[in-house]
């Protein structure tokens, strides 16, 4: 089986690092032209560059806060202006503001919120509109395996992990007879920025716990996503796909 998804215009929300910028890779490698997508500006034009370059293919910066629910329909007009219509979408961006819920303060939970459900809620309904018309589009929800199974001081993100599993049920639902489809992925722990800060023991204490022996690589999901976004998952809507070596059964 090989994935061919040229002819494809595909937008990876937090892309300018980590598990996004992999995804980005990865489906640009694939035959896609690319939205690179995150806050700083300055970042996401670097990676494009490199993956633009790399590739010969089209890949483009958009700098864009994915809770700015202007800036996000804004985004997709952008996008398709820009690389034509949008036929994947992959929401990405996700932060963490840890606490322990006594001390979680309104702030830290409406961040995460915000960021991780409220933006994909956004993007996904300003993308629906163009591939509903079209008869062909693919959403990926990046969640967490937290999503699943909760996680001490965690409590706000695994909220909104949980909410993207049961938006993006809905989601397939709601569009499967338009050819839409829409999945999640959920990874386990994944070197990255994001887990970088983790002390020695954590880590330890975390590979203890994984089966396959190793934290994942970026690519591990990537490698996920991409194949959600071809033709070869067409009959595959509303799932959730764990990829975390096997913590999570
Ligand atoms: P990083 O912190 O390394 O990268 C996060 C990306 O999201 C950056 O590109 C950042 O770009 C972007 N971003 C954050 N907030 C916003 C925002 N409001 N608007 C637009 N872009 C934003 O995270 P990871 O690569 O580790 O994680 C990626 C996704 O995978 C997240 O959803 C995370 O929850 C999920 N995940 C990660 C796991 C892990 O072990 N690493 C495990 C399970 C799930 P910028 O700063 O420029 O905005």
């Amino acid at each position: 089986m090989r994935i061919d998804l040229s002819g494809r215009v595909a937008l990876v929300t937090g892309s300018t690092r980590g598990i996004g910028r992999a995804i980005a890779e990865t489906l640009v490698g694939a035959g896609a032209r690319i939205a690179i997508v995150g806050r700083d500006g300055a970042r996401a034009e670097e990676v494009a560059a490199a993956l633009g370059g790399a590739s010969g293919r089209e890949a483009v910066p958009f700098a864009c806060d994915v809770t700015d629910l202007a800036a996000v329909a804004a985004l997709i007009e952008r996008v398709e202006s820009t690389l034509g219509s949008l036929d994947i979408l992959v929401n990405n961006a996700g932060v963490t503001r840890d606490n322990i819920l006594p001390r979680l303060k309104d702030a830290d939970w409406e961040a995460v919120i915000d960021a991780n459900l409220r933006g994909a809620f956004a993007t996904t309904r300003a993308a629906v509109r163009g591939m509903m018309k079209r008869r062909w589009g693919r959403i990926i929800n990046i969640s967490s395996i937290v999503g699943l199974v909760g996680n001490k001081g965690q409590s706000n993100y695994a909220a909104s992990k949980a909410g993207l599993i049961g938006f993006t049920k809905s989601v397939a639902k709601e569009m499967a007879s338009r050819n839409v489809l829409a999945n999640v992925v959920a990874p386990g722990l994944i070197e990255t920025d994001m887990t970088a800060a983790m002390t020695a023991e954590a880590r330890e204490a975390m590979h203890q716990q994984i089966p396959l022996g190793r934290l994942g690589a970026p690519a591990d999901v990537a490698h996920a996503v991409t194949f959600l976004a071809s033709d070869a998952a067409s009959y595959i809507t509303g799932q959730v796909l764990v990829v975390d070596g096997g913590m999570v059964m």
